[in-house]
C-alpha cells in the first residue's frame, strides 16, 4: 500500500501515530465498529475538509482558509508557531496554512547559463528552522485540523535565489542548462518535502509560477524548462501526503490560460478566476481542473475596503456561484495588514452558508 493510500485511509491517523503528543487517532474515516455503526460524533475541521475528498454526498458545508505573511520576528522558532495558532483561532479558519520563510541561498555566483551547473544542493540542515515550525504546529493542531505547509516552486525559489529578471534572461538564452540547473533546486526542495512528511505534515499548498501570459518570448518555455521540475515535486507530494492544494500563482502576472496545469495532481486547486479577458465562476474553475476549487475573492478587493455587510454579501454571491465541494479562499496571500477581523467576517460568512436562519 503505497504511503498515500495508507493516510487517506487513516485519516492521517498512520502518520499522526508516530508523532509523539499527538492523538494516535483522528477520527477521520474510521472503520466502524465490527458490532454496528460507531455514534456519530461531531465533526472537527479535519474531518470536514477531508469530506470534499470523497465520493459521497455533497458534505453540505463550505471551508474556508486565508493567510498573510507575519512579521520577520515571526518567522521561525516558537514565535512563529504562536503567531500561526493564534491566526487560526482568531479566523476560525479549516485548516492550519504554514507560511514558508527560509527562501533559498542567494547566488550572485550565477552570472550566466551554463554556471546553473554549478549551483549547491541546501540539505536539511538549511531547512531546520522551517520545519522546527511545522513539526511545533503539527504537535498543537493536527488532531483538529490538517496541517498544510507552503511550498514554492524549484523556478520561483531560484527567482527568490537570483532575481526573476535574471533567471527569465537565463531560460531565454539556454532554457536546457538551466533546466539541468534547476533539477538541483528540485533535490533540495524533495529534501525539504521529506523533512516535512517526516515530522507530520498532512500536505502541502503547492505554487507554481512561470507559466503567466508574457513571461516568456515563446510560451514553450514554461513547458520545456518550469513544468518538468514542477511535476516532480507535484506528484511526490500527492504521492506521499494527504492533502495537497494546488496553487497558480498570478502574484507577479496574469493568465491567458490554465490548460497546462490540468494535469499538475493536487487535491484542491486554487487561482485567480480572471483569464485572459474572461472571469470564471468558481464553478467553471472546479469543472476545468475536476476537482474542489478554493478561492472566489480578491485579495486586493472587497476583503480589504468593504464594510462587514459587503464583505458577507460578496461571500453569498461566490458561494452560490460555486460548485458543492468548494473551499472559500483569495486568488493568493492577503495583504500583511488586514484587520483579522474581517477575514473572520468571510469565514463565518461561509460556515454559516445555506445554513437556515
Ligand atoms: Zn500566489
Amino acid at each position: 500500500m503505497k504511503r498515500r493510500d495508507l493516510l487517506k485511509a487513516t485519516g492521517g491517523a498512520a502518520v499522526a501515530g508516530m508523532i509523539s503528543g499527538a492523538p494516535a487517532l483522528l477520527g477521520c474515516r474510521q472503520e466502524a465498529a465490527p458490532s454496528g455503526p460507531a455514534p456519530a460524533a461531531p465533526k472537527n475541521k479535519r474531518q470536514r475538509v477531508l469530506d470534499l475528498l470523497g465520493e459521497g454526498p455533497a458534505p453540505g458545508y463550505v471551508p474556508a482558509g486565508f493567510f498573510i505573511h507575519f512579521p520577520p520576528e515571526e518567522h521561525v522558532g516558537q514565535a512563529a508557531i504562536d503567531k500561526h495558532v493564534e491566526f487560526f483561532r482568531a479566523t476560525d479558519m479549516d485548516f492550519v496554512k504554514i507560511q514558508y520563510e527560509a527562501g533559498f541561498p542567494p547566488h550572485p555566483e550565477i552570472e550566466k547559463p551554463e554556471d546553473w551547473a554549478k549551483l549547491p544542493v541546501p540539505g536539511k540542515e538549511f531547512y531546520e528552522a522551517q520545519v522546527g515550525v511545522v513539526e511545533g504546529l503539527v504537535k498543537e493542531l493536527k488532531a483538529e485540523a490538517l496541517v498544510v505547509c507552503t511550498l514554492y516552486s524549484p523556478f520561483m525559489l531560484a527567482c527568490e535565489s537570483m532575481g526573476p529578471e535574471r533567471v527569465v534572461a537565463h531560460i531565454e538564452a539556454d532554457p536546457e542548462a538551466v533546466r539541468k540547473g534547476l533539477e538541483t533546486v528540485t533535490e533540495s526542495v524533495l529534501t525539504f518535502v521529506r523533512e516535512c512528511a517526516r515530522v507530520g505534515v498532512d500536505g502541502f499548498y503547492a505554487s507554481t509560477q512561470g507559466g503567466e501570459a508574457g513571461r516568456f518570448t515563446r510560451p514553450e518555455l514554461f513547458h520545456e524548462c518550469i513544468k518538468p521540475s514542477d511535476l516532480v515535486i507535484q506528484n511526490e507530494i500527492n504521492d506521499t501526503t494527504l492533502f495537497n492544494i494546488l496553487h497558480v500563482c498570478d502574484y507577479h502576472l496574469p493568465y491567458d490560460d490554465l490548460a497546462p496545469f490540468r494535469e499538475y495532481p493536487g487535491d484542491v486547486v486554487n487561482c485567480s478566476l480572471h483569464v485572459g479577458e474572461k472571469t470564471l465562476t468558481p464553478r467553471d474553475a472546479s469543472e476545468l481542473f475536476g476537482r474542489a476549487f478554493m478561492g472566489g475573492l480578491e485579495r486586493k478587493g472587497i476583503i480589504v475596503d468593504g464594510t462587514p455587510e459587503q464583505i458577507r454579501g460578496e461571500v453569498e454571491r461566490v458561494l452560490a456561484q460555486a460548485a458543492d465541494r468548494h473551499i472559500l479562499g483569495a486568488d493568493c496571500t492577503l495583504p500583511g495588514d488586514i484587520d483579522w477581523k474581517r477575514i473572520r467576517t468571510a469565514i463565518t460568512a461561509a460556515h454559516e452558508f445555506g445554513v437556515p436562519a
